[in-house]
């Protein structure tokens, strides 16, 4: 049973680690509970949700994470004016959101970057462009000899609304050397994501569990993710993701230890944890529908979380490492999830602002 205590501590947004320990080891439905309370007082009956469409850049890149099974040897790199193309296609879909990302190389400098982000904005203004992980800004603006302060200012002149949070995986450099060590470091993450939320371009967090980190490792990287919102308020959401095990040396490892995927309780268990964890420091929490499934990600709704991500008319991320949930919903069949769920669907943009 939950101690009157740390319901106190989780109403006000102070659970502390010990808490959340303690928490995850009551009867998960007592968790559910308490943190489908706090949801309804953060973000009340509205579930939020965006039409966008994924544009990767390249599937080629210079790294060499151990759960990717996206890049590839012989891929391609989309030019300006293919990347414009792919945004015309999403505006004639009714997209009022691209999310513009890929793997990290030589070419991919500031300039390859802020060409593109000219070339989306002066064609298509009403576009919001979501883009760039701290990895890609800290690459660029490496190679370029600039702060990220500087790459962060200098893509958001060109028309990006907010960074995209991944690259942060776990936040643990421990994990990061077993999973992604040619990724930033910790700290490096911590400092380019607090660059461009001190320059004004608010950003997403993200979690990927499920791997070689303990429970231990979740929670102290979301009690980070909630430090850093302290200081700078730029974080518009939390998205906990299940790792998708297929197609890469992580998971094929884990298979041969007879260790498959995360099960649907651990991922409602870290939805809820999230939302009492962040509760009063960051008001969404996002179920990832491509991750969990339709089903499951309603269920979710229950468990703390406030948004179904995006319509995202292709994830071949996620496809790539077993993802089975489809790569597609239209804005009809995510506002019918919802609506079963006796929620009121709320269509946003990045900024989580409403939109027609
Ligand atoms: S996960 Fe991203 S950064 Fe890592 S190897 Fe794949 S494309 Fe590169």
């Amino acid at each position: 049973m939950i101690s009157d205590n740390i319901m106190e501590k989780a109403h006000s947004g102070n659970v502390g680690k010990e808490d959340a320990i303690e928490l995850l080891n009551v009867n998960p439905f007592e968790l559910f509970t308490l943190a489908d309370e706090l949801r309804q007082s953060a973000a009340g009956n509205e579930v939020s949700y965006v039409v966008n469409r994924n544009i990767y850049l390249t599937n080629l890149c210079a790294g060499d994470c151990g759960f990717c099974a996206f890049k590839t040897e012989k891929g391609y790199i989309l030019s300006k004016e293919e990347v414009v193309a792919e945004v015309g296609k999403a505006d004639e879909l009714g997209a009022t959101e691209v999310c513009v990302q890929g793997g990290y190389l030589k070419q991919m400098n500031m300039d390859y970057y802020t060409d593109i982000f000219e070339a989306i904005s002066s064609n298509y203004p009403k576009m919001t462009i979501h883009a760039l992980s701290p990895m890609e800004i800290y690459h660029a603006s490496g190679m370029e000899g600039i702060s990220p302060h500087e790459a962060c200012k200098r893509v958001k002149d060109c028309g990006v609304a907010t960074l995209t949070g991944t690259s942060a995986e776990i936040l643990s450099d421990r994990v990061r050397k077993i999973i992604c060590s040619s990724k930033v470091s910790t700290q490096e993450w911590i400092d380019t994501i607090t660059a461009s939320h001190e320059v004004g371009l608010r950003t997403n967090s993200t979690m990927m569990y499920g791997h070689v980190e303990t429970i231990e490792e979740r929670l102290e990287h979301m009690f980070i993710i909630r430090d850093i919102q302290k200081k700078t308020g730029g974080f518009t959401e939390f998205i906990p993701m299940a790792f998708m095990p297929y197609n890469n040396k992580i998971g094929e490892a884990m298979m041969q230890q007879g260790k498959f995927m995360t099960s649907g309780i651990d991922d409602l268990q870290m939805q809820a944890i999230a939302r009492i964890i962040l509760h009063k420091h960051i008001g969404n929490i996002q179920a990832p529908w491509v991750k969990l499934g339709k089903k499951l990600a309603q269920v979710a709704l229950h468990c703390g979380a406030n948004d179904l991500g995006g319509t995202l008319m292709e994830d071949q991320i996620t496809a790539a490492s077993g993802g089975t949930n489809g790569e597609h919903l239209s804005a009809e069949e995510i506002e019918w999830i919802i609506n079963e769920t006796g929620r009121t669907p709320k269509k946003r943009n990045a900024l989580y602002e409403a939109v027609q």
